[in-house]
């Protein structure tokens, strides 16, 4: 692995231009390489095909195929491929690698359902919105066997699968990008090629069944996307000695909340709502007192019930089947349906104002009634804990009442609680069904489904922690493709102009730097009562203002410059969401359940406020128990998640959505273009062309080819053999380096020697 083939000339190895680069502009140096067309950028932005009529001065006059003619400035002209380029398997093998030579060849695979194209190391899927004849036990088999070899997730799960064995390594698989773009499909495929390929004990059936469990609770209707994961997760699957399925972990990493309780206009809660509300028999609906989806104000209020084409009822029936086969007992899904119309019914509590100070208590109604019946308490401690709260003050105990919006937060933040815990459980449930037992032999493969880079006209507390979290892979991505890539010339003693990547720690530091850094800054304001979001605001301005990838603007935005494009940030909310508290009368009402998953979920909080925390969150605010702030917990997950895949060979796929409406067919340049430079594809294909990227040790290399020389010299030192092989066929000086251990070849330079060696 690692060698490339390579149909280009491999002497016009240019780099990708830059906006206003100089170099394109000289025409007359591509007409003596013989370049016949150009890219011309249209006043859309889109790049069309053209061919020179005529050059003056500084314009040129450029003919479309439609047979427009254009007048264009000459220096705006980029060069294109020859048509035998078209649609090349790998971006690498292009001769020129320019922005439109790359979007056009995606493309031109994109338009007859090669959806995948090799970028280098890097795996680009271009999401087709359509079935496509790819998958199925016919192509797995085909990949399996290696008679097919196009670019294909298959194709990497069965790299990581040999690599995994080979080198008893762990492997990752990490995908990423928008919402939309179909990681949550790409893992699945990955997840169903490793199962054919190391299925046989059963448990493979059992890790694919997690997938309609978890998407029920997980994903949701979302403007970008009927099915949008709104968690992030990894799935760690575990082998045997022999390479068989022997288990596997899951983590799923800050699941979006506040969507139980609000939704915009258009989107929908979690599917599992819906499909409960469509699909439970009669028996479960009365004893869950459940009526239709429309009854509920927390999924009326986005007016959004359906998904095209998905029968929610139907849905119900798989996620039960499932439940069955990962091992929740029937009475326990009947609990975890309980936990659901709770939740449901809870959004319906409704409040009456008691004197003149805005105070209020629930009305005593068949929402109060059968939230109270649904979780096992007593209704009237349900109505204390959504009209009062508990406080300390200096060991005192005082009661206060709550007014309106205190109440309708105090229904929703336990609402969340409720629905958030029931998603940990249901988690650590699969995990437990699919533990591996005490025969772990310790070597996996991960596969990582994770919220891409996300930029909006407003961005809030989410996008700061996904952006965050991306900014960490990114720099696991730079680090694994160049900086490792660049050491290793430098160890193996290559003269190689060291190739300036963007390193993104400074970045980072803004974010995680103690004490002064975004996280802790956060924090901080986190524990003190009177901090707002403004003070927030006003705080980071003050002592992050130097920082370069940080500015404050006005009020309460500031921006902050990701390696993927500066992201503006509203604090608005962002304490709240931080400090996201549960009152301690809240917990306390759950712990006093008589149904076991309330009192589960009240100890698991409990548990999380014995760790050690940031501060006292938020004291005089009512809680008095100490919990780690959503950001520190998820900080937390993130290192860990980062020293895992530190220990495994990590293989990347990224995703591209060629359109925003979901619409087979439909190629979008700019929205492609943007998403491959959010991801590090062109740096990639730039950085690799430039260097030597076919490696091979001295010996490795002898023992492969040595056998072609005309003259022997086995006797010979490996390196002797290996320059003796260079030079018998004529391998020219500036395509290779030998390094003190391996020899490093220029793109395409050893399908020479491997096409001799086959035929030979
Ligand atoms: P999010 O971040 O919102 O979870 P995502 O990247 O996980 O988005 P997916 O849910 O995987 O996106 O894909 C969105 C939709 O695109 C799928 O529901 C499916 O309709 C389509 N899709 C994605 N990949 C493929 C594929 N390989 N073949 C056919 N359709 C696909
Ligand atoms: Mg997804």
């Amino acid at each position: 692995n690692g060698e490339r083939s390579s149909i280009s000339d491999g002497d016009s190895i240019l780099p990708l231009p830059q906006s206003n680069d100089r170099r394109w502009s000289d025409t007359s140096a591509y007409a003596r390489k013989k370049v016949l067309q150009f890219w011309v950028q249209l006043p859309n932005g889109n790049w069309e095909l053209g061919k020179i009529v005529s050059t003056s001065g500084e314009e040129s006059v450029i003919v479309v195929p439609e047979g427009k003619v254009l007048k264009v400035r000459s220096e705006t002209l980029v060069p294109a491929n020859p048509d035998i380029l078209d649609g090349v398997d790998d971006l690498m093998q292009l001769s020129y690698l320019n922005e439109p030579a790359v979007l056009y060849n995606l493309e031109y695979r994109y338009n007859q359902d090669m959806i995948y194209t090799k970028a280098g190391p890097v795996l680009v899927a271009v999401n087709p919105f359509k079935e496509v004849p790819l998958y199925g036990n016919r192509n797995i088999e085909a990949y399996r066997k290696r008679s097919n070899e196009s670019p294909h997730v298959y194709a990497i799960a069965d790299t990581a699968i040999r690599e995994m064995i080979r080198d008893e390594v762990n492997q990752s698989i990490i995908i990423s990008g928008e919402s939309g773009a179909g990681k949550t499909e790409t893992a699945k495929i990955a997840m169903q090629y490793l199962a054919a390929l190391g299925g046989g004990s059963g448990i493979e059936y059992e890790i694919l069944k997690t997938n309609p469990i978890l998407e029920a609770f997980g994903n949701a209707k979302t403007l970008r996307n009927d099915n949008s994961s709104r968690f992030g997760k990894l799935i760690e699957i575990h082998f045997s000695e022999t390479g068989k399925i022997s288990g596997a972990q899951i983590q799923t990493f800050l699941l979006e909340k506040s969507r139980v309780v609000q939704c915009t206009e258009g989107e929908r809660s979690y599917h599992i709502f819906y499909q409960l509300c469509a699909g439970a028999s009669p028996t479960l609906r009365e004893k869950l007192n459940l009526t239709s989806a429309k009854q509920y104000k927390y999924l009326k209020q986005s007016n959004c019930y359906s998904i095209n084409g998905v029968d929610d009822a139907e849905r119900f029936h798989t996620v039960k089947e499932a439940l069955d086969i990962v091992h929740v007992s029937k009475e326990d899904q009947e609990s975890v349906f309980a936990m659901l119309a709770a939740v449901l019914w809870l959004g319906n509590v409704s409040f009456t104002i008691i004197d003149n100070e805005n105070h209020v208590e629930p009305e005593q109604d068949e929402s109060l009634s059968t939230v109270a019946n649904l979780i096992g308490c007593n209704i009237n401690e349900l109505k204390l804990a959504l009209s009062k709260r508990n406080m300390r003050v200096n060991n005192d105990t005082i009661v206060q009442k709550l007014t309106l919006s205190q109440a309708i937060d105090a229904r929703d933040a336990l609402a969340k609680s409720i629905y958030a815990c029931l998603f940990d459980w249901l988690v650590e449930q699969i995990n437990n069904s699919l533990a591996v037992g005490k025969r772990r032999t310790g070597r996996s493969i991960s596969i990582l489904d994770i919220y891409g880079f996300e930029s909006f006209n407003k961005n809030s507390f989410e996008q700061f922690c996904i952006n965050y979290a991306n900014e960490r892979l990114q720099q696991h991505f730079n680090r694994h493709l160049f900086k490792l890539e660049q050491e290793e010339y430098i160890q193996d003693g290559i003269d190689w102009t060291r190739v300036d990547f963007e390193d993104n720690q400074d970045c980072l530091s803004l974010f995680e730097k103690k004490p002064l850094g975004l996280l802790s800054l956060l924090d901080e304001e986190s524990t003190f009562p009177n901090g707002t979001d403004l003070t927030l605001a006003n705080k980071l301005k003050q002592h992050l203002n130097d920082n370069s990838c940080f500015r404050g603007d006005r009020g309460k935005v500031f921006t902050v410059a990701h390696y993927a494009g500066e992201v503006t940030y509203e604090t608005t909310g962002f304490l709240e969401k931080n400090r996201d508290l549960l009152h301690s009368d809240s917990i306390q009402l759950l712990s006093s359940c008589s149904c076991h998953l309330p009192q589960a979920f009240a100890s698991s909080m409990l548990i999380h406020s014995e760790k050690p925390v940031v501060g006292p969150l938020h004291k005089a605010g009512g809680a008095d128990s100490q919990r780690l702030s959503v950001a520190t917990k998820f900080k937390g997950q993130l290192f860990q998640l980062m020293q895992r895949l530190g220990n495994t060979t990590p293989h990347f796929i990224r995703c591209i959505k060629p359109n925003n409406v979901q619409s087979p067919g439909l190629y979008e340049q700019g929205l492609v273009l943007q998403q491959l430079r959010c991801c590090g594809v062109l740096e990639v294909v730039r950085i690799s062309r430039s260097g030597f990227p076919t490696r091979m040790s001295h010996h490795k290399f002898a023992r492969r080819y040595g056998f072609l020389l005309l003259e022997n010299i086995a006797a010979k030192d490996p390196l002797s053999v290996s320059v003796a092989i260079l030079h018998q066929f004529n391998i020219l000086p500036e395509m290779y380096q030998v390094g003190y251990t391996k020899l490093f070849f220029r793109t395409g330079q050893i399908g020479v020697l491997e096409d001799t060696r086959n035929r030979t």
